[in-house]
């Protein structure tokens, strides 16, 4: 047996014993497809929202980083509940088209075209480098538009225990610190409507004062800018990196440690009171409200290990199968769904219907005793899934998707 990471706490099963998401048990979210589903649970998303409300100062806005989980229905309902849309591409301006909340692309490689629907839209241009602020201006001037720009500073220091690390380093992302005042000097007086700095120390961080560490580091350096250029800055984008528990012996983050610290800080940094400060999350906002939903197709022995052979796979669920960037595999948390009041007492692993070993969804884990045509849930879906994965592979059918 090898252990998994703790099943989100916001499930419980239905009178007959079968997992129940957004008040529906999970074999009827299947029954009208022969695919596998995500369903995403609203309730666990507010919930996580006003858990955000509750522990930052007031004066910190909420933004959701839409690569997390772009499915259109998704969208709609987070633009009533948080106060901005942070993008990572052109594609994902047309996924909001419509919704009516402050806008900001960030990310590599913007091309002129990408620059150009990105200003004509008012979104926010995070400036990757020097080469993009002049191509900015200049799509600007061609367009007779004012740009709205801001500056993504390369971190001077890293996010400590994160998943992904950013900052600290050589880095596609960002400029360099010491290069960012100057800049700022030069986007103002070449006339552009310049609102501030962003900084994305790194993802999926499980310590809070690693966090917080990080938060204060960019709050000091924002103020040591303004100090150093005269520039108020109208926004400062925080960052994020708030993880969720994923594995075996993982807690979930206490974020009240990171809004007490900046509030604080806050507190003693007069130069920056005119300043809106941003939060841009979208692993914490989402991730636990999603589930996967896949049912098994085959059961059966081979060299005296049990398999359970399903519906889904790598392709609907990459970080799941281990195969997104992870340096060794883990279970993520996964039962069967049909039975989850039962004792887990049928060591199995679960796996895909790719042709290939990596389609591995539960390796020798502990679940009920299980039969043909059950449901198994994999959880934490709800970010980096269906679009973090190589949905095409093999011609197999695509997952459904539903927001209750
Ligand atoms: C991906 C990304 C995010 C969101 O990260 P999460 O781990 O999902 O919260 C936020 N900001 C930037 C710049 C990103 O690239």
């Amino acid at each position: 047996m090898k252990p998994m990471g703790p099943i989100p706490p916001f499930f419980e099963a239905g009178s007959d014993g079968e997992l129940v998401i957004a008040g529906k048990p999970a074999s009827a979210w299947l029954d009208e497809a022969d695919a596998p589903a995500f369903v995403y649970d609203k309730a666990i998303i507010e919930a996580k929202v006003a858990e955000f409300r509750a522990a930052m100062p007031d004066r910190v806005a909420l933004h959701y980083a839409v690569k997390a989980n772009s499915y259109g229905p998704l969208l709609e309902h987070m633009a009533k509940k948080v106060d901005g849309f942070d993008l990572a591409s052109r594609g994902e301006l047309e996924r909001v088209d419509g919704l009516d909340l402050p806008l900001s692309i960030a990310g590599p490689g913007k091309s002129d075209a990408d620059i150009a629907a990105a200003l004509q839209k008012g979104v926010t241009i995070h400036l990757e480098s020097e080469g993009e602020a002049d191509r900015a201006l200049a799509v600007a001037e061609a367009q007779g538009t004012t740009p709205r720009l801001a500056i993504r500073i390369n971190p001077p220091f890293i996010l400590k225990g994160a998943g992904m690390k950013m900052g600290g380093l050589a880095s596609q992302f960002g400029i360099d610190a010491e290069r960012v005042g100057p800049l700022a000097l030069r986007l103002v007086d070449a006339g552009a409507d310049f609102q501030g700095y962003h900084l994305y120390a790194g993802s999926q961080s499980l310590s809070a004062e690693a966090i917080a560490e990080s938060q204060l580091a960019t709050i000091d350096l924002t103020e040591k800018l303004v100090a150093e250029t005269g520039i108020v800055p109208r926004e400062v984008n925080l960052g994020g990196g708030f993880g969720i528990p994923y594995f075996a012996n993982e807690k979930p983050l206490d974020i009240s440690v990171i809004g007490d610290a900046i509030g604080k800080r806050l507190q003693d940094r007069p130069a920056l009171s005119e300043t809106k400060f941003i939060l841009e999350l979208g692993r914490w906002l989402v991730g636990e409200a999603g589930v996967y939903l896949t049912r098994v197709l085959d059961r059966k022995q081979s060299h005296g290990e049990t398999f359970l052979t399903t519906d889904g796979g790598m392709h609907h669920v990459l970080a799941a199968s281990g195969n997104l960037g992870q340096f060794l595999r883990r279970n993520y948390p996964i039962t069967n769904a049909s039975r989850f009041a039962d004792e887990p007492t049928l060591e199995a692993s679960v796996v895909g219907r790719l042709c290939t070993p990596l389609d591995l969804l539960g390796d020798e884990v502990m679940l009920a005793d299980t039969q043909v045509g059950d449901v198994i849930a994999l959880f934490c879906q709800g970010a980096y899934g269906l679009t973090a994965s190589p949905n095409d592979f093999l011609s197999q059918p695509k997952a459904r998707e539903h927001l209750a």
